[in-house]
């Protein structure tokens, strides 16, 4: 047996997972985040070092890609490229979203598969990790287009999942509509009616408060950490990115607790209203985005307000962060200017979307930290809670949903508090705590199932 001084270091495990995976950058800044931490903590557990964890659970299961064929409305033959990665299935069956967005590509997916993974078991349901999706571009296209898109998808896609098996659900570019084209060929092709995809609308097994979870459960996540410092949301100004999904809700919650929501954002820009997003405004944005699909840039027209085009909205002073759009979008220079700006807290919304060179800046700075794999898990943990719906063919009430949110946030928070707790001060890791506590749980799965 290999002695301790003898493992691979985290360069040489870099290296390898390099060297493997060229040119998948996105994964290898996931893996290295996860791995820089994870490293540490099992530098003296031989058993995690003897039964490869680490270098295992950076392997997806498989990979599964396929062309999707479509035709448009002008009855052209389209193309594009499908995928399903299968992260793990130690704790659960393979679970995590589809993307449809003209940057997806496999590197993407891996990092997201590879996140979802710690995501779902720091979750406390039994959920694997995967992810999916296409780089077609749902932008433009009309209602029929994109069912024909998602059919054609799922047409190949089925033979992947089931409800034991895989359970995909929504991400950018896949909402409630493509659920329900995607759920409706599913059930065509197979003649079941099951749970194989969350998100589902309430007519056909979808769970309550499920669209709101994730946005939700961002700010449950902030509320606790400002709470450890008997602080709160109330009376903060808050910077919120993105319009989708994550960031709506966000903001929703937000307001609710008393907070002011300035700016908000899509891929040409950013509004700045310093009166604040309120709920009323909050709805023209919902109808803009889901209804109408319509650019933020018409919110800064409706309410006189400043638009500020192709550009992120860093540069506003603000006290909470919510970066709620896509990974990457917040980079070490702007950082510095929100730390300069007074920013005191920082929860992501969306997957990986600070640089990891912004994340140490913020951690350094001692600015609260709340990575994607924590903030964010609201929205599987109630996918999860909609499985268990299905299974046992019940809805359940939606104050008994919200209450399950809002104690799984809870306890995502009391498991980094644990696992990032620092020696020599009250400062909480949450980078380090959500790290740990989602690998752990997976590993000793995977050491019980031995060499597989
Ligand atoms: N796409 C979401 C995420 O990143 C939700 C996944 C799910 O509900 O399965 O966690």
């Amino acid at each position: 047996m290999m002695a301790i001084s003898d493992h691979v270091n985290i360069d040489q495990f870099m290296a390898g997972l390099r060297r493997r995976n060229p040119g998948e950058t996105e994964f290898h800044q996931a893996v290295y985040e996860v791995a820089s931490n994870v490293f540490d903590f099992i530098s003296n557990k031989e058993i995690y070092h003897e039964m490869q964890i680490l270098r295992r659970i950076a392997e997806p299961d498989r990979i599964v890609t396929f062309r999707v064929c479509w035709q448009d409305d002008q009855g052209n033959i389209r193309v594009n490229r499908g995928y399903r990665v299968q992260n793990s299935n130690a704790i659960g069956p393979y679970k995590g979203g589809l993307r449809f967005d003209s940057s997806v590509n496999q590197s993407i997916l891996k990092f997201l598969a590879f996140e979802q993974t710690f995501k779902n078991s720091l979750t406390g349901l039994p959920l694997g990790g995967g992810k999916g999706g296409s780089d077609f571009n749902p932008k433009g296209k009309s209602d029929n287009e994109i069912m024909r898109f998602c059919q054609s998808f799922m047409t190949e896609l089925f033979r992947h999942i089931g409800d034991d098996i895989d359970v995909p659900a929504g991400d950018i570019g896949v909402g409630a509509r493509e659920i329900g084209y995607l759920f409706g060929q599913y059930k065509r092709l197979t003649n079941r009616f099951s749970g194989v995809l969350t998100g589902k609308g309430l007519e056909f097994g979808g769970s309550p408060i499920r669209k709101e979870a994730t946005g939700y459960g961002v700010v449950y996540m902030m509320e606790d950490m400002l709470s450890r410092r008997a602080d709160h949301i109330e009376g903060k100004t808050c910077l919120v990115s993105g319009s989708g999904n994550v960031a709506t809700y966000t903001a929703e919650k937000v307001t609710d607790l008393g907070g002011i929501v300035v700016t908000m954002s899509d891929s040409s820009g950013f509004v700045y209203d310093k009166d604040g997003i309120d709920a009323e405004k909050l709805e023209f944005i919902i109808d803009l985005k889901v209804n109408r699909r319509g650019r933020i840039s018409e919110y800064a027209e409706e309410y006189g307000v400043p638009f500020y085009a192709g550009e992120r909205p860093w540069r506003v002073p603000g006290e909470l962060v919510f970066p709620s759009a896509t990974q990457n979008e917040l980079n070490p220079a702007d950082a510095d200017i929100l730390i300069s700006n007074g920013c005191i807290a920082v929860a992501e919304g969306a997957n990986m979307p600070v640089e990891q060179k912004g994340v140490e800046k913020f951690v350094a700075a001692g600015i609260l930290f709340a990575p994607s794999k924590a903030a964010n898990a609201g929205g599987v943990a109630i996918s999860g809670l909609e499985m268990s719906q299905n299974s046992i063919r019940r809805t359940w009430d939606v104050n008994e949903v919200h209450q399950s949110l809002r104690e799984i946030m809870h306890n995502i928070h009391e498991q980094c508090v644990e696992y990032g707790a620092q020696a020599d001060s009250d400062h909480i890791d949450y980078v380090k705590g959500a790290n740990i506590a989602g690998f752990i749980k997976v590993a000793n799965a995977m050491i019980a199932y031995g060499a597989v």
